[in-house]
């Protein structure tokens, strides 16, 4: 989130933001504080000291129902027992207060990879532990901002807009089936990429490197995952993944990773469309567009010349 510019944490933290109501953020990686000094805010906010504030996980939830002797995770500890304080119950003791909860990252909003099979802590996302039909007090659903890691700006974009939204001044995010704001997530990474012409013209890759076409034959599964990365760029319009080179690996997906494994293997349904587009339309769509080019396009019109006549086709009215 540190590299967001659209808007950056700076601007939200410093009110740079017109209108913006004031937002104070309580993060461990960039807070002053340490200790239970860092802590203080958790307490405050159950205390209901902090009103309104919107809590933000980051991470998977190990399921402490199968936490042995241990924990899976800890946060703080209780005052009382003197135990760690685990991110689920911090969620038990946070989410009913809460204006919004956000889960931030794939592994917060679906498991993402701690919840791989065969992983040993049962791990899950926000909304499998609060539930999928959870509301805040505000009446907001879970907002999910997957991507592993996600986005900084699809991060930073849609706290603010949060804001907004709890101080009136902005409708709330419109939320997809599984979470997300639809005005970043409402695409497919392939209907963003910038090699989806290549697609269409059965034009693909066959191995890594400066190759400008469409990889799908090395594994890419753009078309049917959910993302604006090779539209947005990751910071400040640059990089992405499959816009520039590297497979889109499905990150930001509820079925992410193990659907989506081997990730170097041509997915199996793509491999049919790109097969069709290869071997039928795409070279016919590739040469007529070609020819196009060459005869036409390429070409300026014949009326721009140093000639001491005027052919463009203007006549004089008066
Ligand atoms: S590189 Fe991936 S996302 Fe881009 S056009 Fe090809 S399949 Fe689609
Ligand atoms: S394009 Fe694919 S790999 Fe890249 S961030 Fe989006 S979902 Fe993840």
């Amino acid at each position: 989130m540190t590299s967001a510019t659209n808007p950056s944490l700076e601007d939200i933290i410093t009110g740079a933001i017109p209108g913006m109501p004031k937002v104070v953020v309580h993060n461990q990686v960039l807070a002053y504080e340490v200790g239970d000094d860092y802590a203080q805010a958790w307490y405050d906010a159950e205390k209901g000291l902090l009103d309104p504030f919107v809590l933000i996980i980051e991470g998977s939830l190990g399921n402490e129902r199968i936490n042995g002797d241990g924990h899976w995770t800890g946060f703080a500890y209780d005052k009382t027992t003197k135990q760690p304080i685990t991110v689920n119950e911090w969620i038990d003791r946070l989410s009913p207060q809460a204006s919004a909860v956000v889960a931030i990252g794939t592994c917060a909003t679906y498991g993402g990879i701690p919840a791989m099979k065969n992983n040993p802590t049962g791990a899950m996302g926000v909304r499998d532990y609060l539930g999928w039909g959870w509301k805040s007090k505000a009446g907001i659903p879970i907002v999910n901002i997957p991507g592993c890691p996600a986005q900084p700006d699809n991060m930073t974009e849609m706290l603010m807009h949060l804001v907004f939204a709890l101080a009136g001044m902005a409708p709330v995010p419109e939320l997809d089936e599984a979470g997300r704001p639809t005005s970043l997530f409402g695409r497919t990474a392939h209907e963003s990429c910038n090699r989806a012409a290549f697609y269409e013209q059965g034009n693909f890759a066959t191995e890594y490197g400066s190759d400008h076409r469409c990889l799908v034959k090395l594994g890419c599964k753009g078309p049917v995952v959910k993302c604006n990365v090779p539209l947005r760029g990751w910071q400040s319009g640059v990089g992405g993944c499959p816009n520039v080179g590297g497979i889109c690996m499905a990150c930001t997906m509820p079925g992410f990773p193990d659907k989506y494994m081997p990730f170097m293997d041509e997915d199996p349904n793509a491999k049919l469309s790109s097969n069709l587009a290869k071997f039928s339309y795409g070279p016919i769509l590739r040469w007529g567009r070609g020819q196009s080019i060459k005869r036409k396009f390429d070409k300026e019109p014949d009326w721009r010349h140093n000639r001491p006549e005027l052919t463009t086709g203007y006549a004089k009215r008066w």
